[in-house]
């Protein structure tokens, strides 16, 4: 097989994977398909691509000391990254890819010729810096601070697809529809919808999804884009971990670059065309480490001086030194960021004392863990925001200090948890969210259901408490069998001194799961006259109504 075939092959997998991984995200969308017991079910493995991960699987497993199923798959990854080295980068990565294009498109600095061309090409020094960012984010999560998912490329990639991309082509599309019907010319107006629908069902979720935090998800992702513009997949050779990781893992791998200096004849096409920016031309030092196995340098070389193969020779001559194994980083700084990642953990936690000072409204999704453990589990990969039918589920700016900015939280106001739905559950690759069935959701008379929060009545607000008019919504949505809603006839004075009878709405907190469907549906609009907040949610031993408080600890 020739190298250029190789290299189209390299190309025709970065492609299939890329579309495999936008698919699976399409697919983290509510379509319906009852399970024998008659839950909810996606037809997909949606998460898949993340299970793969290995950053997210080290991360964890050194946060909560446990491997959550199926990230034992990210062996398929890290155990050939050893021998080949980061094949991953080069073939499969769909963040790689996107950058990899981007960089691509044709533009001034690709069209710069010669020596500037040439060194804008060779390795640079800030490459070091995906490495310090790594081992930060593993210190982090040795202490038991699990902020990889900020930079993991597959929760980014993931989060800013399905938070940031698909919500805005949706309603994007949906205004031009509109603008188009508007017009007034029903022929136009058809052939508008038409193509709507055809896009709604390739690619649209069933209904408009709207995000809280879009505009920093947003504006992050584009930032991340544009430096491909600025220096060849900047992302790749400066700033992401998961590279980094594969890059000290493909420190000894057998399969690399062999250099025949006799034949060169010094074109530098090489180091022109090479992705990862690991001086591949002779009289270099290779850097096995940021090489993304492209095959670029072997492809464009017209004399056939370079070429991969399994225990190349290494050997230094005058004009050519042997191939550095080393990543380049210096001692110093590796203790700088070991000592700065180990700090995160009280940096983070001493400004947000989460037990003494617990924000009422951080409502995470039904079968989350426990908050501590949570923040050591969530990667903000976004796939339970996706999936949940209702758009219950956003990410955080701030709700849950720094620590959780971009994890999830319910915001009931937008949408209620469906009583009966597991999804987020089953999608969330790592067990922040543990999956459960419908029947353990809503509980049955031996076992209680899962509570995410309770629901309380703002009187002064409320309809029928502050201004003695008639409702009965809360208590029509109210899905709980008995009702946790109740209504109660009592009779009150008008502002005539006339006595009326009117029913008003009470809550049983004990019946109450905290899904959210009374605050949703509440005729008072901007501010709903009943509200749920996380207290008495099952997770929590201590967020629990009739506990005491309990004093700060200051030992
Ligand atoms: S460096 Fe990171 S984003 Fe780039 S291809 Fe490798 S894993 Fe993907
Ligand atoms: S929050 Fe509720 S409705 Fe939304 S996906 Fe989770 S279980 Fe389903
Ligand atoms: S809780 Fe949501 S955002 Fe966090 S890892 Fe699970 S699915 Fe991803």
């Amino acid at each position: 097989m020739t190298v250029k075939t190789t290299r189209n092959i390299r190309r025709v997998s970065q492609i299939l994977f890329f579309v495999i991984f936008f698919w699976l995200i399409l697919k983290t969308n509510f379509e319906i398909n009852f399970s024998g017991e008659g839950d909810i079910t996606l037809p997909y493995p949606v998460s898949l691509f993340l299970e793969f991960d290995p950053l997210t699987a080290l991360g964890t497993l050194l946060a909560t000391g446990t491997l959550y199923k199926g990230l034992l798959w990210s062996l398929v990854i890290l155990i050939p990254t050893i021998f080949l080295g980061r094949f991953f980068c080069g073939w499969i990565c769909p963040l790689g890819t996107l950058n990899h294009w981007i960089s691509e498109i044709p533009s001034e600095r690709l069209k710069r010729k010669g020596k500037s061309k040439i060194n804008s090409n060779r390795y640079k020094k800030y490459q070091r810096i995906k490495y310090y960012i790594f081992l930060i984010f593993i210190a982090g999560s040795l202490v038991g601070t699990l902020q990889i998912g900020l930079l993991d490329p597959l929760p980014f990639l993931a989060r800013s697809i399905g938070t940031v991309v698909l919500p805005t082509l949706h309603t994007t599309s949906l205004a031009i529809v509109t603008w188009i019907k508007s017009i007034g010319w029903p022929p136009l107006g058809d052939a508008a919808q038409y193509v709507f629908n055809i896009l709604t069902a390739l690619i649209l979720p069933f209904r408009q999804m709207h995000f809280h935090t879009i505009f920093s998800l947003g504006l992050f992702f584009i930032l991340v884009l544009s430096l491909n513009r600025v220096f060849t997949r900047f992302w790749c050779r400066g700033i992401c971990p998961l590279g980094a990781m594969l890059g000290i893992f493909s420190r000894y791998a057998i399969f690399g670059l062999k250099k025949d200096e006799s034949t060169c004849d010094k074109c530098n096409l090489c180091l022109e065309h090479c992705q990862g920016a690991d001086n591949p031309e002779i009289g270099s030092k290779w850097r096995q480490a940021e090489c993304h196995l492209c095959l670029n340098c072997q492809a464009s070389c017209p004399e056939g001086s370079l070429s991969f193969c399994f225990f190349p020779d290494h050997e230094t001559t005058k004009t050519n030194p042997a191939p550095t194994r080393q990543v380049d980083i210096t001692r110093r700084k590796v203790l700088a960021s070991v000592a700065g990642g180990l700090a995160l953990f009280p940096f983070i936690r001493s400004g947000d004392a989460f037990d003494a000072n617990p924000n009422p409204f951080l409502i995470r999704p039904p079968g989350s863990v426990e908050e501590d453990w949570f923040l050591k589990r969530c990667i903000r990969c976004g796939q339970c925001m996706r999936v949940c039918p209702n758009n219950a589920i956003h990410p955080t700016l701030m709700e849950s200090g720094m620590e959780g900015i971009w994890t999830p939280i319910l915001i009931m106001k937008i949408g209620y948890c469906e009583p009966t739905c597991t999804l987020c559950g089953e999608v969330c690759p790592t067990g922040a969210i543990l999956p459960m069935t419908s029947k353990e959701k809503v509980g049955d008379k031996d076992n209680p259901p899962d509570r995410i929060g309770t629901a309380f009545f703002d009187w002064g607000r409320c309809l029928p408490w502050a201004m003695g008019k008639t409702c009965l919504v809360c208590e029509e949505w109210c899905p709980t069998s008995p009702k946790a809603i109740f209504l109660r006839e009592e009779e009150a004075t008008d502002r005539n001194g006339n006595t009326i009878t009117i029913k008003r709405p009470y809550i049983e907190p004990d019946i109450c799961t905290g899904c959210g469907a009374c605050e949703y549906a509440c005729p008072v609009i901007d501010k709903p006259a009943v509200y749920v907040t996380s207290v008495g949610e099952s997770r929590s031993a201590k967020n629990q109504i009739l506990l005491q408080r309990k004093g700060i600890n200051k030992s």
